[in-house]
């Protein structure tokens, strides 16, 4: 059986934080404001590991006002995540994401985040893609105000 998921998440910029995207630290102005580590790339694709796999949602699972998930490493979470629909009998085929903001540039940082989600994901890098986009001036992101990330995966199950 195959299944697809989709994740999508936002989180806007704020100086005095840390600019993450799948564990790897980007060097930025601003990061991502949020009650856990605020790494909006982690967090689209639990999403999307989630929702293929019909296990809930990060919202429900790890909800913002519980205190536990304050400052939480994202990863961590995801691991956990991936570990849920492991035990569901799902195995990742592939996942492709992309990460719009204006700035940092997220390509030169593309085989560090693409290693790091595989290294979470339990499969090879060639299985994982990560692209960057502006916003063209346009909207939260294309003002710098923000930074979105959409996941798409293919999960399998024998
Ligand atoms: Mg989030």
């Amino acid at each position: 059986m195959l299944r697809t998921g989709l994740g999508r998440d936002l989180h806007r910029l704020v100086k005095g934080r840390r600019f993450l995207l799948a564990g790897v630290e980007l060097p930025a102005q601003r990061g991502e404001l949020a009650h856990s580590d605020g790494d909006v790339l982690a967090h689209a694709v639990c999403d999307a590991i989630l929702g293929a796999a019909a296990l809930g949602d990060i919202g429900s699972l790890f909800p913002p006002p519980d205190p536990a998930w304050k400052d939480a490493d994202s990863m961590a979470l995801l691991r956990s995540v991936f570990g849920m629909a492991k035990q569901s009998g799902w195995t990742l085929v592939n996942l492709d994401c992309v990460v719009c903001c204006e700035e940092p540039k997220v390509a030169p940082f593309r085989d560090s985040i693409r290693q790091s989600l595989a290294q979470a994901l339990e499969v090879s890098v060639d299985r994982i893609f990560v692209k960057g986009k502006t916003g063209e001036g346009l909207g939260p992101v294309g003002k710098g105000r923000a930074v979105e990330a959409l996941a798409v995966c293919l999960l399998e199950k024998e």
